[in-house]
């Protein structure tokens, strides 16, 4: 097996349950004693969400790019990037490698086409709702983006920073959630993009009648299948 190198801490909610699922699929997939090869690298994200607020990027591309070369040396063979808002400084992490890199949003798009799904509504924060970053790799694999409104992404927004990367999860703020789902479904989304690493904490499948894409899950399972493929 390969190891996969994390560039975690997005917050360390999710990175928690990033390194429970590589772990699980390792053991789903070769049994026995079996448990995922890799190495962490965690940041402190109270400097991470000061410089995106700030909108200072390139201070966040050089973190981003420093850190992929640190597991690099550690000997990761694949990085991963355990954030949706943060891909967008995967062009300085690209730079900065010699090892593979799998894109969050690109391993989401390939679970998408298998659905034969067109038309996703996409829930994240607002960079990754309102940038192109994101929304661009889909549609270059002819899936069409739609995005809450205006109001909802300020919700949907708030409730990420001020409590899902703090590990607060609260009923009132599931069914807000739940209520922007059900008015892109009435806009006619055939599944939702749960574009932020944080969000499945609060949402399942069980919550929405149409499918749903989990990208924590799709990244993590999509590196474990990389890693064991290409031992
Ligand atoms: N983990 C989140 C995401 O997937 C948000 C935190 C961050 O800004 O990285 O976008």
């Amino acid at each position: 097996m390969k190891t996969i190198g994390l560039i975690a801490g997005m917050s360390w909610q999710s990175s928690v349950v990033y390194y429970e699922l590589i772990n699980r699929k390792v053991k789903e997939v070769l049994g026995g004693f079996h448990s995922c090869k890799n190495v962490m690298l965690t940041v402190d994200f109270a400097e991470i969400e000061k410089l995106q607020h700030e909108n200072n990027w390139e201070a966040l591309d050089n973190m981003m790019a420093t850190a992929a070369m640190q597991l690099e040396k550690a000997g990761a063979d694949i990085i991963i990037l355990c954030t949706n808002t943060m891909h967008l400084c995967s062009e300085a992490i690209k730079k900065a490698i010699t090892i593979p890199f799998l894109h969050i949003a690109e391993a989401t798009a390939q679970k998408i086409k298998k659905q034969k799904i067109r038309k996703v509504a996409l829930l994240g924060t607002k960079f990754t709702m309102e940038k192109d970053f994101y929304k661009e790799i889909l549609r270059q694999h002819h899936i069409e983006v739609i995005i809450p409104t205006e109001e909802e992404r300020t919700k949907i927004h708030t409730i990420i920073y001020g409590e899902l990367v703090h590990g607060t999860i609260k009923d009132n703020s599931r069914e807000i959630y739940k209520t922007i789902i059900k008015n892109l479904e009435n806009r006619c989304a055939e599944g939702v993009i749960l574009g932020c690493t944080e969000i499945p904490l609060l949402i399942s499948d069980t919550d929405v009648d149409i499918p749903v894409f989990d990208t924590t899950t799709i990244h993590a399972e999509s590196a474990v299948l990389w890693a064991l493929k290409n031992s």
